[in-house]
């Protein structure tokens, strides 16, 4: 188990005038090592903190008095301070799977750990769950989890993972809803294997079994050209068609059973389909917005500064949302890092470039702004397949499209696609053969980057803008 270590102490908070210093690595907080940041944070909730240090190899104790419920000051490099749980499924779906060789070693972790689904919203299949997982669970109310369910019926889903254990996992689902936990979750639509009528069987069970699951998504399978899965191919758009209209016929029984709309196609499959998106107040709070659900129509909202029609806060997923002291680096890093310098100045004409299915959601939105604001798609050569989203888009597919571009124009890039400050193929934004200004992928930030505002109904230059660089070059 590794020592949680300090990588960022705030000037003149507790752990400042306590004595703590980045670097130090903590052997216990209160007599013990926490496994995880949840633990951490538990044991860190109190006015008075012992805490054993050990620093250049030296241990020594230092206390730590907080006042008024004053924030403790201090970020720890990690999230899991043991080994991330990692799956025992062999899904013929799964991306990781389809990763070329020599990427960071990160990206080929499988991780199915509950921690990680409430911290960072990832899903887990509850495969590898046990009673003293949701003992804790239950004990710490650690909600809202994510968990992937693919299928209702026994031999479907274990079909799909690969594990006889599939067949029983979901025992554990009806187990944390029976304990309150708020739950949301994913269907991974793979054609030929659980979409139509397993798919209709899927939200039967659904609402036989788990009725007060918070969301369900109806999501498509990734598909690069890395895959080695005969079976496993992008649905078709008569295929992503189908798919909206059980998700939406179910919506229609949901909402007469329960009151809710309960499942969602993911935008993609409108995308494919060639159909328009649902208006924003079908998606409710937007719970699954990470996953692509409503992200389109919440970008839409917020690029027209209509944030307020949101009833939600369609962000980040998981507990990391609001965690004081555990940055997420060591597991999912910040995205873009570092500064950027040589930007062309204010008023040059601006090219975004992003993925094809961003291209597509920006399009209608930029052709009625003023002035010279271009959207140029940037196809995903590096993976291939089905892998248009923008978050999946490589230094080297960048650089090919800049390359063609002109000198002198600003160049806002999604910064989805990185994390670190680098891509997913590891090239870092002084790879590329022009500036580019990395903006946050949300509706809000592009305005800003844009500097918009809207007025009545209409875009039009922002009265003062904003603090560009210092804004969106993180
Ligand atoms: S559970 Fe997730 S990580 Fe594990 S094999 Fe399946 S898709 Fe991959």
């Amino acid at each position: 188990m590794a020592l949680p270590r300090v990588v960022a102490v705030t000037p003149g908070s507790p752990a400042d005038r306590a004595g703590v210093l980045p670097g130090d690595e903590l052997v216990a907080l209160d007599g013990q090592l926490p496994r995880d940041i949840i633990e951490y944070q538990l044991l860190a909730d109190q006015e008075s903190l012992g805490l054993e240090v050990s620093r250049g190899g030296i241990e020594f104790s230092l206390q730590v008095e907080r006042q008024g419920g004053e924030p403790l000051g201090m970020e720890v490099d990690a999230a899991l301070f043991d080994r991330v749980r990692t799956c025992d499924n062999h899904c013929e779906f799964c991306f990781i799977h389809q990763l070329p060789k020599g990427m960071r070693k990160s990206l080929y972790v499988r991780d199915d750990d509950y921690r990680l689904s409430f911290l960072y919203g990832n899903f887990t299949t509850l495969t590898r769950f046990t009673e003293a997982d949701l003992e804790r669970v239950l004990t710490e109310c650690l909600s809202p989890l994510f968990v992937s369910i693919h299928a209702t019926d026994p031999e479907v889903r274990a079909r799909m993972l690969r594990n006889r254990r599939g067949a029983s996992s979901l025992r554990w689902l009806r187990a944390l809803l029976d304990g309150g936990i708020e739950v949301h979750g994913q269907v991974v639509v793979c054609p030929g294997v659980n979409d139509g009528e397993v798919l209709e069987s899927t939200l039967a069970g659904v609402l036989d079994e788990y009725p007060e699951l918070a969301s369900v998504a109806c999501v498509p399978l990734g598909v690069s050209r890395f895959n080695r899965e005969a079976a496993m191919r992008p649905h078709t758009p008569a295929e992503a068609a189908n798919v909206i209209d059980v998700a939406e016929e179910w919506q229609a029984i949901y909402a007469a059973c329960l009151g809710r709309r309960l499942v969602y196609a993911a935008d993609e499959y409108y995308l494919v389909a060639g159909r328009p998106f649902p208006a924003l107040e079908t998606y409710g709070a937007v719970a699954q917005h990470d996953n692509g659900i409503g992200m389109a129509r919440a970008f839409e909202a917020a690029f027209e500064g209509r944030a307020e029609e949101l009833e939600g806060e369609a962000g980040p997923s998981g507990f990391f949302r609001s965690v004081e002291g555990a940055p997420a680096v060591g597991y999912r890093a910040p995205r873009a890092c570092g500064g950027v310098s040589m930007l062309p100045p204010r008023g040059a004409g601006t090219t975004i470039l992003t993925g094809e299915y961003g291209a597509r959601v920006l399009a209608p939105l930029v052709d009625r702004l003023p002035g010279d604001v271009e959207i140029v798609a940037v196809r995903n050569e590096f993976f291939g397949g089905n892998t248009a989203v923008a978050g999946l888009l490589t230094g080297a597919d960048l650089s090919n499209a800049l390359a063609g571009l002109p000198k002198g124009r600003r160049y806002l890039i999604p910064d989805s696609c990185l994390s670190g400050g680098r891509f997913l193929d590891g090239m870092s934004l002084d790879d590329l053969p022009r500036p580019v200004e990395p903006v946050p992928a949300d509706g809000a930030s592009l305005r800003r980057a844009l500097d918009l505002e809207w007025a009545g109904g209409r875009p039009g230059p922002a009265g003062e803008g904003p603090e560009r660089t210092a804004e969106l070059v993180r």
